[in-house]
């Protein structure tokens, strides 16, 4: 083996390689929809380009602080009072390339070898390889009722002498559910008295749907900032449809702010400066873009919602936010994988397995796209899998002839 064990537990990113798939198909002229995206269709607002470019046009681009620019850190501190009424310093953010990498760095930062991080399931795919990489022990939580939420009991009867840490994504990827304030509650006053991190991935909390708002986890914080384990990881991937520019950050107490910052600084030296000021452009600037987006998506997540209830075999949950809806397929198919795949190769949709999720029978769709490509794209799902529905389907000027039903 010319690899190291460590590399070959860890997966390739299932989302990142459906992209590629899509892309290739496309290239190759075929006719596919994608509903396995994870990023809105959206132009970076022109705030953020404005801001890019004239740091561009400078030709002055040099390393800045590895933890972030303090202009970066500045918007920062307004964006998390404003939003989460939350006073922050420069000395408790890492400005990292994405959210990603800002959880990363923070799994360096807390874990000793073998630690463990409880998540609810279905999660983000990428947790448990993260996890790993850092050298600790992913704990997944299932819900006992099937729904997407396991209960606070559920989670704290996970927790053992190696827990670390816990991480909560509300809304969620791929649920879109989202967690109610007495949950959050609970969980912040729970890891509080028992000292372990709280990490929540508020990546998609401004886009939520039906006038419902996120809940905010400071809101039932009573910990000491100085010392507080309470995480709170944002970017600007999904709210700004900026997930090119690779910024994300945490928001950590000043000892893991400092220990972050020198593990970060010797594996990039910090995120790329343009992409910062583009960032400080999108924080700093007008914000009609997020709200814009989020009517798009709520549109998009009835027409989604709506369609997939006229499917006989289909269980739906309407989700309260993101551009991911997590249907229940398993009375189609149970495995996912092959669900997926089926799916592609006869009507070229691509959808994500709900097993990447930690959940075997689903399938994660995004409606980040346009409607036409949701109706569209549920069409020829219900096409490729509903016995009720016409065996005949045309794909551009290709005429399909159902024979499998
Ligand atoms: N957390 C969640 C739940 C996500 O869905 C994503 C992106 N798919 C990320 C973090 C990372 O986002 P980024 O690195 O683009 O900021």
């Amino acid at each position: 083996m010319s690899v190291s064990q460590l590399a070959r537990s860890i997966k390739e990113s299932p989302t990142l390689k459906l992209n590629e798939t899509a892309a290739r198909l496309r290239d190759k002229g075929e006719p596919v929809i994608h509903l396995g995206g994870g990023e809105p269709k959206s132009k970076a607002p022109i705030d953020a380009v404005v801001n890019c470019a004239a740091q561009l046009n400078s030709g002055d681009i040099k390393y800045a602080p590895a933890d972030g620019l303090p202009a970066l850190k500045k918007a920062i501190i307004r964006y998390t009072e404003e939003h989460y009424g939350k006073l922050v310093g420069p000395k408790n953010i890492v400005v990292s390339s994405g959210a990603k990498q800002a959880i990363m760095v923070l799994l360096y930062t807390i874990l000793e070898p073998k630690d463990e991080v409880i998540f609810p399931a279905p999660y983000w795919v990428s947790y448990p390889e993260m996890v790993k990489l850092a050298g600790g022990v992913p704990v997944v939580v299932k819900a006992e009722d099937g729904t997407f939420q396991p209960t606070a009991e559920e989670i704290k009867e996970c927790v053992g002498q190696y827990t670390r840490a816990i991480i909560l994504n509300s809304p969620n990827n791929p649920s879109g559910m989202m967690y109610s304030r007495d949950f959050v509650a609970e969980m912040v006053e729970f890891c509080r008295k028992k000292n372990l991190y709280l990490i929540m991935d508020d990546l998609y909390n401004r886009l939520v749907f039906d006038r419902k708002t996120a809940p905010n986890c400071y809101d039932f914080d009573k910990s000491e900032s100085r010392n507080t384990k309470l995480v709170v990881v944002q970017g600007i991937s999904k709210m700004y449809a900026m997930t090119g520019f690779r910024i994300g950050w945490a928001l950590v107490n000043e000892e893991v702010a400092e220990a972050m910052s020198n593990i970060q600084s010797h594996q990039t030296s910090g995120p790329a400066t343009v992409s910062q000021w583009a960032a400080i452009g999108a924080l700093n600037g007008v914000q009609s873009s997020v709200e814009s987006l989020r009517l798009t998506l709520e549109n998009n997540r009835n027409i989604m919602v709506e369609r997939l209830r006229t499917f006989g075999g289909v269980k739906v949950q309407k989700p309260d936010g993101t551009f991911y809806c997590f249907p229940d397929f398993s009375a189609y198919m149970k495995d996912s994988q092959k669900l997926a795949e089926f799916l592609l190769e006869k009507v070229r949709v691509v959808t994500v397995p709900g097993r990447e999720f930690g959940m075997e029978g689903y399938l994660r769709l995004s409606f980040c796209g346009s409607a036409k490509e949701v109706m569209d794209g549920l069409e020829r799902i219900k096409w490729a899998l509903d016995p009720d529905a016409p065996n005949e389907l045309f794909l551009g000027d290709r005429r399909l002839l159902r024979d499998w039903l």
